[in-house]
């Protein structure tokens, strides 16, 4: 006799009332087979694989362009001396090199340093005046002095004049400009983008023409839980936010268009698409509202890859607001993964996260724009 487990409870009772326990036979167990996608999902070797250890190898066979060079000379509006590895004045001549093998004619280099470090780069890089600019960077652990304003514009007027030409990469991921979470400023003395200390220094930035790449918050997943619905692999999670006692996302792009409303003879650069690539929609009612608002596309290749016809688009209507950059390093097949995501149809190509990508098949009108003549009208090579 078949006894439907919910019955059992019952005839357990019955049979004790009849004063004779009869032991039901065990449930038989048999293996759920859950259906997902119309296919049975069984239990198998797979399961034991973890997330950040999965290496799909793909069948597809399709076309693989590769581009040695790209179709201008390119202007890489966002690179770091620290990033790139450069310590030495060979590694300097190593990294012109690999520029000229790869088509990049010019490199903006974040120096993040002020005074004697400063200094030192500019020793450094000087035997390539045509080949790179150097940036200068502020800090902000001295904001509380009644001098901080003063001093931070003096020594802007004095890298300017050794040969800066702009201001960056100036960073709030929400502890603050230019502070870590390490540094522990509590919430309400955190210095922001907006801050009237800072409003004599944006000035003095538009008055010399230095434009100012900044980097607001961080890509959104950051604010999401690091669990099963995290969008990027465990190899981004040392950016994890969520949790941490930072402002949300959308309230530190908030601060972006008050820094932009205050200081419109200011050029800020928002790199990485302003922490916003995963919207064009919304980035771009932002640029349509700020003239003195422009985007890098560096370290984005995983937001361009995985809406190719949507970024065309958007990069078409904004392409004299939006420069190419990298900030990953100074790797020859980095630039050549760069000009394959512009400039070629490929699909399917692998990428630096999980997801591949496909190729942006950009025109050559808005290739141009966004390799150099965006970065000629909007940096300063006087
Ligand atoms: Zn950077």
């Amino acid at each position: 006799m078949r006894i439907a487990i919910w019955m059992l409870p019952a005839v357990v009772a019955l049979s004790v009332g009849c004063g004779h326990v009869e032991t039901p036979a065990p449930a038989k167990k048999e293996a759920a087979t859950v259906t997902k996608y119309g296919v049975p999902v069984k239990a198998g070797p797979m399961d034991n694989i973890l997330l950040k250890d999965y290496r799909p190898s793909p069948s597809l066979v399709v076309p693989v362009t590769n581009i040695a060079k790209p179709a201008f000379p390119v202007i890489d509006a966002h690179t770091h001396t620290s990033m790139s590895g450069i310590r030495t004045k060979a590694d300097v001549d190593a990294w012109v090199k690999t520029m000229d093998e790869v088509g990049v004619e010019f490199s903006v280099v974040f120096t993040n340093a002020q005074g004697q470090e400063f200094d030192r780069q500019v020793e450094l890089y000087k035997d390539y005046p045509k080949r790179f600019q150097l940036w200068y960077s502020f800090d902000t652990s001295n904001a509380d002095a009644p001098d901080f304003t003063a001093s931070t514009v003096a020594e802007l007027e004095r890298v300017h004049k050794l040969g800066a030409r702009g201001v960056g990469e100036i960073t709030d991921k929400g502890w603050g400009v230019e502070l870590g979470e390490k540094d522990g400023v509590p919430r309400d003395r955190r210095i922001r983008f907006d801050d009237p200390r800072l409003d004599a220094f944006w000035r003095r930035c538009g008055e010399l023409n230095m434009p100012v790449n900044i980097h607001i918050a961080d890509h959104p997943s950051a604010w999401k839980p690091q669990d099963a619905t995290q969008e990027r692999t465990p190899d981004f999670q040392t950016f994890a936010l969520y949790g941490k006692d930072v402002p949300d996302h959308s309230e530190l792009l908030g601060v972006r268009e008050r820094l932009l409303a205050k200081h419109p003879k200011t050029k800020f650069i928002f790199c990485h698409f302003s922490n916003q690539g995963h919207d064009t929609a919304a980035l771009a009612r932002i640029l349509d509202r700020f003239p003195n608002m422009y985007l890098d596309i560096s370290a984005r290749d995983y937001e361009m890859g995985r809406q190719p016809r949507t970024m065309r688009a958007f990069i078409d209507r904004y392409k004299d607001r939006i420069m190419f950059g990298t900030d990953m390093g100074r790797d020859k097949q980095m630039y050549l993964d760069w000009w394959r995501l512009l400039e070629t149809g490929d699909e399917w190509m692998k990428g630096r996260i999980w997801w591949p990508y496909y190729g942006l098949e950009l025109n050559k009108a808005t290739l141009k724009a966004l390799y150099r003549d965006t970065a000629l009208k909007v940096l300063n090579f006087k």
